[in-house]
């Protein structure tokens, strides 16, 4: 086979995409409706929808403003909290200054408060596992200020706490062995202590994990799509990388580059929750259009 005739082998490739990916039901539910109400109303998100250029100019063309959920002053009547869920005493602080608030909290967000209030109810110390300072971390924490939040195992070291009852939940979007592995160092750590865990990550995350898992098996290279500032696309690209696959983070098709191909069959697609449907459509057009080119110039 001579080197040309390689070459252009070497540049054929499929493309397979993840069994679930981009943005989930809860954030699409939350866009649809802050879309609806901002073309009605003047409106001020409080926090990000999702982190998007794509839907933040979507919402700013139709004169919405972007606030903060603390700030407590807004320009506009009406308020949106978003998808990530917020505390019932920020919503009733916006209320009582005269504000219209509207909720888009995710239902499953919304079953991490409950899961969080019935452990405490039922006498136990809430550890919430995630960063400190999420913005949903921030809204399950605000009404439950003695909750521990941890993630990492040195956290788990540096616990202290004085109960017998320690009830577990984590963020809606933390990765499930991760969470299962915090748990157990809990029972280690507090080997007398009555431990509930009760698992609030939700189904679309955990759809996400499995599917990702079985993507990097069957192919050579990742394209992963979502905003620059989208913390989890960046997490989704490491995770592929650390299955032993080359991970790519692009937002859009035109920073794809046609040598990232050169030798491989197999090209995974996914996207990360943020990331709108026709973001990911663009970059599926472009993929399916290199490989065509690619497959015809082999061809010819
Ligand atoms: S809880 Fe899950 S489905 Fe709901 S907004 Fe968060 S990631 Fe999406």
């Amino acid at each position: 086979m001579s080197g040309m005739m390689r070459d252009k082998t070497d540049r054929k490739f499929e493309v397979i995409e993840a069994d679930h990916y981009g943005m989930c039901f809860g954030v699409k539910a939350a866009i649809a409706k802050a879309l609806q109400i901002a073309d009605r109303s003047p409106v001020t998100v409080l926090g990000e929808l999702a982190h998007n250029g794509t839907v933040k100019q979507s919402m700013s063309k139709l004169g919405a403003v972007h606030g903060n959920i603390t700030d407590l002053t807004a320009s506009t009547k009406h308020v949106i909290i978003t998808a990530h869920g917020a505390a019932d005493k920020d919503r009733k602080r916006w209320a009582e200054r005269g504000y219209r608030v509207l909720d888009t909290t995710c239902p499953l967000v919304h079953k991490a408060h409950d899961a969080l209030r019935n452990l405490i109810v039922a006498g136990y110390t809430p550890v919430v596992i995630r960063k400190a300072g999420h913005v949903e971390v921030r809204g399950l924490t605000g009404d439950f200020p003695d909750t521990k939040v941890i993630l990492t195992l040195d956290d788990v070291a540096a616990l202290n706490i004085d109960s017998n009852k320690i009830g577990i939940i984590s963020q809606t979007t933390q990765q499930l062995t991760h969470v299962v592995g915090i748990v157990k160092a809990l029972e280690i750590r507090f080997p007398k202590a009555d431990i509930k865990f009760t698992d609030t990550v939700c189904r679309p995350t955990k759809d996400r994990q499995v599917a990702l898992l079985k993507l990097c098996v069957k192919v050579e290279i990742v394209i992963v799509v979502g905003g620059s500032n989208s913390n989890n696309t960046a997490q989704l690209a490491e995770k592929c990388r650390k299955l032993g696959c080359i991970a790519y983070h692009v937002q859009s098709a035109e920073e794809i580059q046609q040598s990232w191909f050169t030798g491989v069959h197999k090209v995974g697609l996914t996207a990360g929750t943020s990331t709108p449907d026709s973001d990911i459509a663009g970059v599926k057009k472009h993929l399916l259009e290199l490989s065509r080119i690619n497959a015809e110039s082999n061809r010819s």
